[in-house]
Parts: C-alpha cells; structure tokens; sequence
C-alpha cells in the first residue's frame, strides 16, 4: 500500500532556500483533522527563521507556516462538533486544550503548545495535521487569505491592544514599528475608538501605509530620535499607551520614552535585547507600565473573524500579494527586503 504524497515547503536550515519537496500526507490523531490548505499567511517569524536564523529552528527539517486557513480533509477518530469540508483556520500553534491556561481561554500561554513551522510542520504545504481544539470555524463568506492573516497578523495586534493594553475609547497611542503586525494594530487603534494614532518606523513605505490605514501622525526615528519629544511637542503629552513590534533593545527603550504619565507600554516584539527601565523615580512616581503581550487567544481569531463579515473591519488592504508555493522562497525574500511596503504575503498551496 502507497501512502499518498503532497507537496511541502521544508526548512532544512536558516539562510537557505526553503525545498519543495514531496512528503507523505501526514495522518490525523483521534483527537486531531486533517486539513487542506487554501491559504498560509507568511509572517516576521518565518524571516526570522529562514531568512534570518535569529530563531533557532528546532525541528530540521520542519514545514514552514503558522498562519493556515482551509477545508477539513479529514476527522481523528475521537473529533466530535466539526465535519468534512467545513472551512477553517487554525489557531497558529497546536494548544493542548487541557493546561490550567487553555481552561481559562488564554491559550497564548498554553503549557504545551507546539508551534507550527518550528516545533511541528506548519501550513506552507498541502496539508497539515491539527488538534481539534485548535480549529476555528470561518463564517460567512470570509475569504481564506483574510482568515489565514487573522490567525496571527491581525490577532497579535488586537491582543496586544485590547487583553493586555486595555484600550479605552479617546486614549493616544503610539505604534512602534509599522510592519504586518503594527499596521494593524493602527487600523484597530481606529476601530477601537482611539483619540489619536502615531505611527513610528524608519521605512518610508511602512510610513505611508500607517497613514492610509489611519495614523493621524508618523514619525520617522531616522531623523527624530526621540519620537516621544516630537509626540511630546506635537500634543503637549505622551501616549496612553504605546505597542512595540520590533523587539530591539533601542526601540523598546523609545517606546517607554513616548508614554505619558500612568501610560502602559505593551511590548510585542522579542529578540536577544535586554531593554533598561526609565529611572526609578520616573518610572514608579508617575505610574508607568511595561507589560508583555505575547500571541493570541482563540477568542482574538473568532471575534475578528465576526469583525470582518459584519462589515465592521476592512482587511481588503492587508494581503498584498499571493503566491503558489514553487513561489515561497520568492515571497520570503520579498518580505524580508521589505520592498514595496508589503503588509501580508500569502501562499496559496493549490493555486
Ligand atoms: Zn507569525
Ligand atoms: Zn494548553
């Protein structure tokens, strides 16, 4: 008996091509579906991974992709409330479901989880392998790229901004680093009711798409240092609250530097860095905060999905490009060059 193939995009080692290769179609746990990837959104990690090798892989070789979106294939034996052909996303790591956080519906910090592209094979294939309980149904009409970019691109930032910044209705906010993911944590800074949106990035490009996406100042830190003094100069205030998407030890330090008195700072970015505090008296006597936001949760996916059909979202913008996956090794090369403002890249593995 012949086990059937697919195609593949494996990452045998940061700084080489990905290799379209083919692998045997993998086969669902009791507890697992088996789904057919319409689309897979590429994501800063990936370049971080192939491009870069900043992330250390830690599965060679692994499939690329974590941000998936298609039609279940295939149902584990023990799968109850889902069926074939249904459209899906997934939640971008395989959860357990069972941890003390997966109960509590933050499964963003699930114990056990196992993210797709690095510690189990993603979605930048024909098909991959899921717990159930990390499906989640599209509704509606909603295209598989927009649902493919939601699972991460768009749901960090909203969990940035919404379970760990606790936006309120008429608050500054500062977006530092106006790539995928801070783009959108603009576009929803509006759709949450901000007073007033900053976006900060070196890029002219990233500059000019947090513009059209709603960013009522932008700065460049090329030429202003201390974005915090212009903010500072332009409102007579800081930030409320300020999101940091690039994870450099310089740029958390100039995220703090734009928060007002009692402002939050929701860091987003990770990297080696070990960023300093302001001064203690600064720091505590005017009641500023430094907090993490790291993921998403299932409920970021579903209610920005909801967000979307009902008109209440426009993602139209947000996927600037499609690829066929012989076209992977083009698309990460594109992302990582940052050429022609690229908010979302996604591979369509059927196309
Ligand atoms: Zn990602
Ligand atoms: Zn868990």
């Amino acid at each position: 008996m012949t086990q059937p193939l697919m195609q593949a995009a494996r990452l045998y080692q940061a700084k080489h091509p990905l290799l379209i290769e083919q692998v045997p179609v993998p086969v669902p746990a009791a507890d697992e579906v088996l789904v057919k990837v319409a689309a897979c959104g590429l994501c800063g990690t990936d370049i971080h991974l192939a491009v870069d090798g900043d992330i250390p892989v830690s599965r060679s070789p692994v499939t690329l992709g974590h941000e998936v979106a298609g039609t279940i294939a295939v149902l584990g034996a023990g799968v109850q409330g889902l069926s074939v052909g249904q459209r899906v996303a997934l939640f971008p790591s395989a959860v357990c479901g069972q941890c003390r956080f997966c109960r509590a519906g933050r499964e963003s910090l699930c114990e056990a989880s196992e993210v797709y592209g690095m510690s189990r094979d993603g979605g930048l294939a024909e098909y991959i392998t899921a717990p159930a309980f990390g499906v989640i149904p599209i509704p509606g009409d909603l295209g598989f790229a927009e649902a493919a970019i939601i699972t991460d691109g768009v749901s960090t930032p909203l969990h940035a901004l919404r379970s760990r910044g606790m936006l309120r209705a008429g608050e500054t906010v500062a977006v530092v680093g106006c790539g995928g993911l801070g783009v959108h944590a603009i576009l929803l800074a509006r759709m949450m009711g901000a007073g007033l949106v900053i976006g900060i990035d070196t890029g002219a490009e990233a500059r000019s798409r947090a513009k059209a996406l709603g960013a009522d100042l932008v700065i460049d830190p090329a030429t202003d240092p201390d974005p915090g003094k212009v903010i500072r100069a332009e409102l007579g205030r800081g930030a409320d609250l300020a999101l940091e998407f690039v994870g450099r030890t310089e740029t958390v330090e100039m995220t703090l530097r734009c928060l007002d008195t009692g402002g939050r700072a929701v860091l987003v970015g990770v990297g080696p860095g070990q960023p300093k505090l302001p001064p203690l008296m600064r720091f505590v006597g005017r009641e500023m905060s430094v907090i993490g936001s790291f993921g998403m949760d299932k409920r970021d996916i579903s209610d920005l999905m909801g967000l979307v059909t009902r008109g209440r979202l426009d993602l139209s913008h947000s996927v600037t490009a499609t690829y066929p996956l012989a076209g992977i090794n083009q698309a990460l090369d594109r992302l990582a060059s940052k050429q022609g403002g690229v908010a979302r890249l996604v591979v369509e593995p059927f196309r």
